[in-house]
C-alpha cells in the first residue's frame, strides 16, 4: 500500500536510479546532487521525509539507504539525532 503523497513524487519521473548512488567520495556527490536537484523541486519534499525518518528510526547512517526527501543516509541521521536531543 502507498501512501497518498507519492502520487505526487517528482521522482517517479525520472526513476529510481539517481536516488541510490553508488560509489564514494565525489562520485557519490555527484549522483547524490542529481537527486538532490530533483528533490528540490518536488511538491511532496516534506512528507516524504517525515517518512523515511519515521520508518528509519533510531538506524545509524550506514544502515539507510538512498536519497529521501532530498537528504542523504547521513543527512537524515543528523537530523534524527538533532530530534532526540530536543525531546
Ligand atoms: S522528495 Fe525526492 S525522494 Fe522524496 S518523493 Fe520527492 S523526489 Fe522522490
Amino acid at each position: 500500500m502507498s501512501a497518498a503523497w507519492e502520487a505526487q513524487a517528482r521522482c517517479r519521473t525520472v526513476g529510481v536510479e539517481p536516488f541510490f548512488p553508488e560509489g564514494n567520495g565525489g562520485k557519490y556527490r555527484a549522483a547524490a546532487d542529481e537527486a538532490k536537484a530533483v528533490c528540490a523541486m518536488c511538491p511532496v519534499r516534506q512528507p516524504c521525509l517525515d517518512y523515511a525518518l519515521e520508518f528509519e528510526g533510531g538506524s545509524e547512517h550506514g544502515q539507510r539507504a538512498g536519497i529521501w526527501g532530498g537528504l542523504t543516509p547521513r543527512e537524515r541521521h543528523a537530523i534524527h539525532r538533532q530530534q532526540q536531543t530536543a525531546a
